[in-house]
């Protein structure tokens, strides 16, 4: 199946597991997510959706995204600003996240000696790793 119809496919079950009708504003926030490798705030992909003349409320877009990431489509990055950023869990591999205190910038790594040792770390403790959230907090360098 192609990845679209898929993902409608995909967003459709969820949906109905829900007990909500799938409609094309709710198909429109999943797309939105779902094409962007940004890591954006509710509001944000709210006011990109808004540009593209797709009519939707901001409720709308924050209970679908709710939704979503209730169903492990979609990540939420809690980054220390009390905006909570949102990016898509299909087709990706697993990633940690960088976030630049002065810009804002998030920037995504995987390093797979780090990964090692945290499961290493978890089983040093008598634990099975089952996942993690590592982020790590930068400024630039000032030259
Ligand atoms: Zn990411």
């Amino acid at each position: 199946m192609a990845t679209a119809a898929k993902n409608i496919q995909i967003l459709k079950e969820v949906l109905q597991k829900e007990g909500l009708r799938f409609t094309r504003q709710r198909l429109a926030v999943w797309t939105e997510i779902g094409i962007s490798r940004k890591h954006r705030d509710a509001d944000d992909i709210f006011i990109s959706i808004r540009s593209k003349g797709v009519k939707v409320s901001r409720a709308t877009v924050y209970r679908t995204i709710d939704v979503l990431v209730k169903n492990k489509l979609v990540r939420k990055l809690d980054v220390g600003d009390g905006k909570n950023r949102f990016e898509s869990k299909i087709d990706e591999e697993h990633h940690d996240h960088m976030i630049c205190l002065e810009t804002g910038n998030i920037i995504e790594f995987y390093n797979s000696r780090l990964e090692q040792l945290q499961e290493k770390i978890a089983l040093d403790n008598g634990y099975e790793l089952v996942r993690h959230v590592h982020q790590l907090f930068v400024r630039p360098i000032k030259k």
